[in-house]
This record gives structure tokens, C-alpha cells and sequence, in this order.
């Protein structure tokens, strides 16, 4: 393995400071599920690594504030997908999060690790992005709230400036206005990244929001207005048309070793139907 330092700073300051100084040569450690491996295959080789696990504003956990909740970034998925104000309020995101990797994986990887990896495979970017979520990040120049659709540009590339680090992510309280859930298909049980993943999410407003991931460079998201999603009553031809417009954006790579482009595309389709038979159902439980 390359040599890199290794900086395990009490303050954020701290930690920004070295991340501003070193720029793209330094890198930071969450849980280190992703870091690890690249450091090992020498795919990353940074001249420091900026260890967040010492910083007291850092401490991960999840608290509701004014209709919003925020999940500090380094809540591990094992408490993100356990927690009681996640689960009541955006049950597929503790869906996604309670599918990353194995146990021990989940005991690790941080929220702020999947986002931040930016791999389009991410199993909690589909349902942070149905549900409307802000990263927030702090850098040299203060702190900026960047919506999650603006933060992914590609495969490990994010909208972050040099020396920002993200604190937290944010979502609006949805009460009762919106059913969804997440699924995802992988290669095979237990750890393996998604060919797709994907978060159906239906307001009371008839409004649907649909996003997914592992087909193509980033997590996209779609929205549906005209309401035919979200009608019981819409026939299989009108849902399939809007899928269809939906889905337009889905571009898997033909050199991908975990499944080929035809079979994404077949299983989006899939994943679509089933995701937004079971938010219809969750909203309307709601809703009863
Ligand atoms: C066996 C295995 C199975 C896996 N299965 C899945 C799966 O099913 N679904 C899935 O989505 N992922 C999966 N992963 C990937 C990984 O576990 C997740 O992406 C995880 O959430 C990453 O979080 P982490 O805390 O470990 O990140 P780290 O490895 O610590 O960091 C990942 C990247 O983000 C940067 N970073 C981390 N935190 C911050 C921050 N707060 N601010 C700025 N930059 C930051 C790091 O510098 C690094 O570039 C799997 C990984 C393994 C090894």
C-alpha cells in the first residue's frame, strides 16, 4: 500500500484546514468501507487521510429540528436504518440503508461515506433524492447547503469545493403527504453493489418522484406531475408511457461485469412497478 500521513484532528477547522491545504491529495476517512479498498488497490493515493472519527461537531445521530431532520453524516447505516424518527418518516431510506453491503459493512459505512463516494450503484442516493434531501457541508468559506440533485456530477466526482467536508444531510419532514419505498436488484445475496436501485415516492398531491441508480454515471430523478402514476384508476399503457419518459435518462455501461444494459433496463421497469405498487400502498395506510 502507498504511504500516506494520517490526521485525526479534534476540530473541524482542523479538518478542513489540512483538506484546503492538500487539496485532491487528501482524502477523508469515515468508515473506510470504500477509502480502504482504493487505498489497497492503489486506485487513490493520497498524501494524507483526514480521520473525522475524533471531531466532537461530527458525532453521528439523527435529530428533528422545525420540519427538518438531520442525519449527521457520520451515522452508520446500521443507525440510520434503525432509527425511529428515519423509519417514521422516510421508510425507504431505512429500507436502502438496512440492504448496504453485510452487517459488518452496515456497522461501518457512514451516510456521509455513500453520498460522498458518489458511486452510481449508492443505495441511499434514489430514496435521499425522492425525499428531497440538502447535504449540508462545511469548507474554507463557511457552510452551504447543497441540494442532493446538484451535489453528484459522476462515478466519484461531487459538486464539493476543495476542503469542504459534509456535516450533515437534511430532509423535510413529509408527515403523512407521501408513500415510498426502495428497491433494488443485485447479482446475488448478501454483499454485492446493485444493478439497479430505485425509490418510488407518491404525494397526496398526486405528484410522483421517482429515482435510480446503477444505470448510468450518477442517480437520476424524475418527476411525474400529470398525476397518471399516482391514479389507481390509470391504465397499464398510460403508467408504462410515463415510465417510459421516466426512464429515458437510463444509459448502463455495456462494460459493467455485474449485469448487462438490456438487463438493467429490463429490471428498472420492474423495480419501477413493484416500488410504486408498494408507496401507493404505504400512502394510502397512511392516508387511512
Ligand atoms: C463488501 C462491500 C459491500 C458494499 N455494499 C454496498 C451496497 O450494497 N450498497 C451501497 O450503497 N454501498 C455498498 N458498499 C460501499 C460502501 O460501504 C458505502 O458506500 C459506504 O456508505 C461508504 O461509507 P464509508 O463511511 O465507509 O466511507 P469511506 O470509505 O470512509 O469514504 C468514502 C468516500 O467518501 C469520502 N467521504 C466520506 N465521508 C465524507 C464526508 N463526511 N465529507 C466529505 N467526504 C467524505 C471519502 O474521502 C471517500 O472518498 C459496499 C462496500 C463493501 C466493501
Amino acid at each position: 500500500m502507498h504511504t500516506f500521513a494520517y490526521a485525526r484532528p479534534a476540530t473541524l477547522a482542523e479538518a478542513v484546514a489540512i483538506l484546503a491545504e492538500h487539496g485532491p491529495a487528501a482524502r477523508v476517512l469515515a468508515g473506510g468501507t470504500d477509502l480502504i479498498i482504493r487505498l489497497r488497490d492503489g486506485t487513490l493515493a493520497p498524501d494524507v487521510v483526514v480521520d473525522l472519527k475524533r471531531i466532537a461537531a461530527m458525532r453521528p445521530g439523527v435529530r428533528e429540528e422545525a420540519g427538518t431532520v438531520a442525519i449527521a453524516a457520520t451515522t452508520v447505516m446500521t443507525d440510520v436504518a434503525a432509527d425511529p424518527l428515519v423509519r417514521r418518516h422516510f421508510p425507504a431510506l431505512a429500507e436502502a440503508a438496512g440492504v448496504v453491503g453485510s452487517v459488518q459493512i452496515r456497522n461501518r459505512a457512514t451516510l456521509g461515506g455513500n453520498i460522498c463516494n458518489a458511486s452510481p450503484a449508492a443505495d441511499t442516493a434514489p430514496p435521499l433524492l425522492v425525499y428531497g434531501a440538502t447535504v449540508v457541508a462545511v469548507g474554507p468559506a463557511g457552510t452551504r447547503r447543497i441540494p442532493l440533485d446538484d451535489f453528484f456530477v459522476r462515478s466519484g466526482v461531487t459538486t464539493l469545493a476543495r476542503g469542504e467536508i459534509v456535516t450533515a444531510v437534511e430532509l423535510p419532514v413529509q408527515g403523512r403527504r407521501m408513500g415510498a419505498a426502495h428497491e433494488r436488484r443485485t447479482r446475488r445475496r448478501g454483499h454485492d453493489l446493485a444493478s439497479v436501485t430505485l425509490c418510488c415516492g407518491v404525494r397526496e398531491d398526486g405528484t410522483t418522484r421517482l429515482s435510480y441508480g446503477s444505470v448510468g454515471p450518477r442517480p437520476v430523478l424524475r418527476v411525474d406531475e400529470t398525476g397518471t402514476l399516482a391514479d389507481p384508476a390509470a391504465s397499464a399503457e398510460a403508467r408504462a408511457a410515463v415510465f417510459e419518459a421516466m426512464f429515458a435518462e437510463a444509459s448502463p455501461s455495456p462494460r459493467s461485469m455485474r449485469a448487462s444494459p438490456p438487463y438493467r433496463l429490463a429490471m428498472l421497469r420492474v423495480l419501477g412497478r413493484r416500488a410504486l405498487a408498494r408507496a401507493l400502498a404505504r400512502l394510502q395506510a397512511a392516508e387511512e
